[in-house]
């Protein structure tokens, strides 16, 4: 399936609540955002039934997020339908990880083949402060769940914010000793949340990947250890738009995603579906198209419909507008 800028779009992702177990400053209002009613918001069948006909005209990755994916109920039979419709490659999950401990066994058996856990921090305070509400250990026992049940690749991500000062390097090797693929993401400001009433970051906060970069091979050579380098045949399944590099001698790879320094645009691949059934043809575009509709009343053609004129709406670029009226836990990151 091509859009009109000629890119294959072969990847979906979906968010399946708007609702978390957490709060992180970034992401969310203290209070949550105001929730979706539950009639609104898309029942597993009808997700299963979206994906089928999206599987038939050419999608074959899906990535589960949310909100939390892991608090919504019937995930893991979501996982076990949509591995098996025909022409769907694999089901992949960005979570932030703390019901991975009890759940994460169910859903390798369902089929799930890869997870990003969302991470910002090593430091149990700051990660309490990001979070609002989170514990770090249940974070880190996710992750441990994630690599014990042989989910492979295990990516890690961390949003980089300047005014948080983050340990850059420590979190960093946490790629040497372990088949721990670690992300830095620029921080987006975007939503309600980056406002006022929410963290109160803004574009400053914004570290370019490749200021990082540096940084981090600075550290490293102040503490004597060997800079990262390409890592070539080395990165991870399911690379997508980060650039990866590596310690030498590492079992994980570093990963710089950088959507504001580096626009990604040209190679984007995919389409995203809220949990109240529109579809997004770009994260930072608050053009959606209404599937939910299709999907209730007017049958496979009608879905079909919407998802094309989706795909025939996606921008080439996003040119800089980074803001959306939604939050990202509405629209899955
Ligand atoms: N709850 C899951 C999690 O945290 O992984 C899935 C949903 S969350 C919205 C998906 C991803 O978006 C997470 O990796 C999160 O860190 C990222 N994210 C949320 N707000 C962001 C922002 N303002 N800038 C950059 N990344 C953001
Ligand atoms: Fe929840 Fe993920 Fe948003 Fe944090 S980033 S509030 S874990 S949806």
């Amino acid at each position: 399936m091509k859009d009109s800028h000629g890119r294959t779009i072969d990847y979906l992702r979906i968010s399946l609540t708007d609702r978390c177990n957490f709060r992180c400053i970034y992401c969310m209002p203290e209070g949550g955002v105001s929730q979706l009613r539950h009639e609104d918001i898309l029942r597993i069948e009808e997700i299963e039934e979206l994906v089928r006909i999206a599987a038939g005209i050419g999608i074959k990755s899906i990535r589960l997020t949310g909100g939390e994916p892991l608090v919504r109920k019937g995930v893991v039979d979501l996982v076990d339908a949509i591995t098996k419709i025909p022409g769907i490659e694999n089901v992949s999950m960005t979570t932030n990880g703390v019901l991975l401990p009890r759940m994460v066994d169910d859903l390798k058996a369902a089929g799930l083949s890869r997870v990003n856990i969302s991470l910002d921090t090593l430091d149990a305070d700051q990660f309490r402060m990001v979070t609002r509400c989170g514990n770090l250990d249940d974070a880190l026992a996710g992750i441990e769940a994630a690599l014990a049940a042989g989910l492979n690749p295990v990516k890690i991500n961390a949003v980089v914010v300047r005014s948080l000062s983050q340990d850059f390097l420590e979190y960093a090797k946490l790629s040497v000793d372990r088949p721990l693929h670690v992300r830095f993401i620029e921080y987006m400001p975007v939503g309600e949340s980056s406002g006022a009433d929410g963290c109160g970051w803004g574009k400053d906060d914004v570290i370019p990947s490749e200021e990082l970069h540096a940084l981090i091979n600075e550290r490293a050579r102040a503490q004597g250890l060997p800079e990262l380098v390409d890592a070539g045949s080395g990165r991870p399944l399911g690379w997508g738009p980060a650039r990866y590099f590596q310690f030498p001698g590492a079992q994980g790879t570093v990963g710089f995603i950088s959507p504001l320094s580096r626009h990604f645009c040209g190679e984007c691949n995919r389409l995203r579906l809220t949990a109240d059934g529109k579809i997004r043809p770009c994260l930072f575009s608050d053009t959606e198209y209404d599937v939910r509709t299709a999907l209730r009343e007017g049958g496979e053609d009608a879905v079909r419909a919407v998802l094309f004129e989706a795909l025939g709406a996606k921008p080439d670029d996003h040119h800089d507008k980074v803001g959306t009226e939604r939050g990202m836990s509405q629209i899955g990151g």
